[in-house]
């Protein structure tokens, strides 16, 4: 089913949103990206004439109650980008009664699914080596499906639009859509979108396509890069890994950030992009700083040969125009981290000439995806957001779905 072809009028529908919304000390809304992305799906289903239960998580509580985590907090925010009221149920498991009691029109929040243990489905207080975890984590999946009835049995249809944890094989982003038949799941608009967006980059390849691949370290990137090599005619890697890939060339590299256990990982990344025809490139000179802070001295020196004392912090002129040069011609763009310490306006150059540089080829027609938090905080912080093809919201989500991998939380409703 299709959020645009089913009838929402009288229905009652459960969706999984994402408002894990960041909150300052005092319980504000620091950035409520992730509430008006949601609201494309939920204003469908009211004006349609359909009562909404919506779910979602808040931070780690780890299976407890913590008001620090409460989405009590966010219900005014919720109820002003709707534009009507907001019930609020305390207890996730136990809303029957205020979901039965919904008219038309209506909305109930519900509290953070996480208090509860079963949401992620994962024993808790039993080390993974205690002989007794098997039992423990069998008994914990059927109480995870009975929680996930549970929440089911609050309405008619069960909508995600949660992309960020899409990832997860959780209670309310997958166990739960068993308990609905073919015709009363569906996708919400935004995980429509980014599922569309994922399949651009994988199906739908225009060449020459491009990665850019940045950040702090390469363990973390490690699945994707791999996965990349079989399809991408450029890898641009950059940022703290481009110190990994000078030292285990030989490379000096100062205080530079640096996996030590990932020098023989660099060398075969290099090795199987010549083999699979990849063009590889890394950053060849950089802004070395004598502090990890904005106001540290800087100077330009080769990546491979920086003074003792100093550390690569940005990628510098040189590395700049060849991965510009690189990404200007592309067709198909995908970008994951930054090329320095974009944090630091005195370290961000090289990140905004790599998002200009997008910005431009997709100007000339490329589609460009820019995923992952940091990425994303960078066009924001350039004011370039709009000007790339797609910005996703989910972190791994994406990086999971890029690899290849099937989202448990869109393969609950696609099959
Ligand atoms: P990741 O979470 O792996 O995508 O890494 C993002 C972080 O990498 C950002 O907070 C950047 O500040 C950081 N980063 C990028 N380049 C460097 C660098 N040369 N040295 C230290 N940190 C870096």
């Amino acid at each position: 089913m299709t959020i645009d072809n089913y009838k929402f009028a009288g229905k009652k529908a459960i969706v999984r949103v994402d408002f894990n919304v960041p909150l300052d000390e005092n319980g504000n809304i620091t950035d409520d990206t992730r509430i008006r992305g949601a609201l494309p799906t939920l204003k469908k289903i009211l004006e349609e004439g359909g009562s909404l239960i919506i779910m979602s998580h808040m931070g780690k509580p780890k299976g407890k109650v913590n008001p620090k985590f409460s989405l009590a907090q966010i219900k005014d925010a919720v109820a002003t980008a709707l534009g009507c009221d907001v019930k609020f149920a305390e207890d996730c498991a136990n809303a029957a009664d205020a979901a039965a009691a919904l008219q038309p029109g209506e909305v109930l929040l519900l509290e953070n699914l996480r208090f509860y243990p079963e949401e992620e489905g994962k024993p808790v207080g039993i080390d993974k080596e205690d002989p007794a975890y098997e039992t423990a984590k069998k008994e914990m999946k059927e109480s995870q499906k009975a929680f996930a009835k549970t929440l089911a049995s609050y309405a008619d249809c069960y909508v995600n639009d949660a992309f960020g944890t899409a990832h997860r094989k959780h209670a309310s982003t997958a166990v739960i859509a068993d308990n609905f038949g073919e015709d009363d799941k569906m996708l919400g608009y935004l995980m429509e979108k980014e599922v569309k967006a994922v399949d651009n980059i994988l199906s739908d390849i225009k060449r020459p396509f491009t990665a850019i691949m940045g950040g702090s370290k390469v363990s973390t990137k490690i699945g994707i890069i791999e996965n990349l090599m079989d399809k991408v005619d450029n890898l641009i890697l950059c940022g703290g890994m481009t110190y990994t890939f000078a030292k285990a060339q030989g490379g000096k590299i100062g205080l530079s950030i640096c996996e030590d256990d990932k020098l023989d990982l660099a060398l075969d990344i290099m090795k199987k992009a010549q083999e699979k025809g990849v063009n590889l490139v890394l950053g060849t000179d950089c802004i070395a700083g004598d502090k990890f802070s904005n106001d540290a001295n800087t100077q330009v020196v080769s990546a491979m040969d920086i003074p003792e004392g100093w550390e690569g912090m940005d990628a510098g002129p040189v590395t700049r125009e060849a991965f510009a040069e690189v990404i200007r011609t592309a067709k198909t763009i995908l970008w994951n981290g930054p090329a320095g310490v974009f944090e630091f306006d005195n370290f961000a150059g090289g990140s905004k000439a790599i998002a200009e540089a997008i910005v431009e080829a997709t100007e000339n027609g490329a589609f460009s995806l820019v995923g992952g938090g940091d990425s994303v905080a960078c066009v924001n912080k350039f004011g370039l957001a709009d000007k790339v093809s797609y910005v996703s919201t989910g972190g791994g989500a994406l990086l999971e779905a890029i690899e290849g991998k099937v989202l448990p939380g869109v393969a609950a409703i696609k099959g």
